[in-house]
């Protein structure tokens, strides 16, 4: 059988992947834009990364998004890197070019950024001080994303203080590293609070933080999205504070992919979402 030329094929690679929601979400798109193409799960184990990605062009791949725990792995063996995903550290998207080339993305910066525009559009990043928690990779994306966006400080508590202490240094300002004891006055007249620890999580502790010096003002935020309503979330709400969840993160961080590889912009409808959150 002969593919049409205009077939588009991408997936996503990591290990395990079963569980990954990207080949419904990409999936989504292709059918509600009429697309000729496929997504589809790449289990790739770790030690094959370089392998697996020599293969994409052969196999007339247009990209594949890259996930755990290959994020870090994978920056070695694609021809260009980013200058946004070499600050994140990492990448999830990989573009094949057409002579074979591969360019790698971290479009999680954009995934939160643009989580944070649509939920809490009077949110600014410039109006004062964010508070993050957290040093991990999330972490690395969120801070590009502040910076990005003008945040004037950016006050970085780590449970092991001297990752945060690390990546302060490395970022330099506005970025600034307090202690994990300081975590709870941190907050007196942040705007922002972003928890990027796995603190909250389905199976996981309640993220330890009181919310009494956080101004009723302040925007909340948590990556995470299973469960939607995290105990961070819950107790924001509860308060007074606006608060947005990880889903949104998750589902614009897949925008500039499809765009990539399907030449199509895709939009975060409610249905895309709704069928999203039935899955988690
Ligand atoms: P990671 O690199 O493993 O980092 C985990 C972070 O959690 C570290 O800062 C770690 O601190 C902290 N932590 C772990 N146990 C803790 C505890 N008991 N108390 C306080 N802090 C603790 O993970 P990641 O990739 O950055 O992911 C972090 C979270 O973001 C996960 O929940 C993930 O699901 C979520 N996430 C969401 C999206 C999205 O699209 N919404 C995207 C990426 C990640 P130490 O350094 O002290 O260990």
């Amino acid at each position: 059988m002969n593919t049409p030329p205009t077939f588009r094929l991408a997936g996503v690679m990591g290990w395990p992947v079963a569980h990954s929601r990207s080949p419904l979400l990409h999936g989504h798109w292709i059918g509600q834009y009429g697309l000729a193409g496929a997504y589809v799960p790449l289990p790739v184990q770790p030690g094959r990364v370089e392998a697996a990605l020599r293969g994409l062009s052969a196999l007339g791949f247009a990209g594949c998004n890259i996930t755990l725990p290959h994020k870090v792995e994978a920056m070695r063996f694609v021809d260009h890197v980013d200058p946004r995903a070499k600050r994140a550290g990492a990448i999830n998207c990989i573009v094949v070019a057409a002579d074979g080339s591969l360019a790698g993305f971290n479009h999680d910066v954009f995934g939160f950024v643009e989580s944070l525009r649509s939920e809490a559009p009077a949110w600014r990043a410039a109006a004062g001080p964010a508070v993050v928690l957290g040093a991990g990779g999330a972490a690395r994306a969120v801070l590009v994303g502040l910076i990005d966006e003008g945040a004037p400080e950016i006050r970085l508590l780590n449970r092991t203080d001297s990752k945060a202490a690390a990546l302060a240094e490395e970022f330099g300002s506005p970025v600034r590293a307090l202690l994990w004891s300081e975590r709870h006055r941190a907050l007196e007249g942040c705007v922002l609070l972003v928890n990027t620890t796995t603190q909250g999580m389905q199976g996981h502790p309640p993220l330890d933080l009181e919310l009494d010096a956080l101004p009723r003002t302040a925007l909340v935020s948590d990556l995470i999205y299973v469960p939607r309503a995290t105990p961070l979330l819950a107790a924001a709400a509860a308060r007074g504070n606006a608060a947005v969840g990880g889903l949104g993160m998750l589902l614009h961080q897949a925008r500039p992919a499809f765009h990539s590889w399907f030449g199509v912009m895709p939009e975060v409808s409610a249905e895309l979402r709704a069928k999203i959150e039935a899955t988690l």
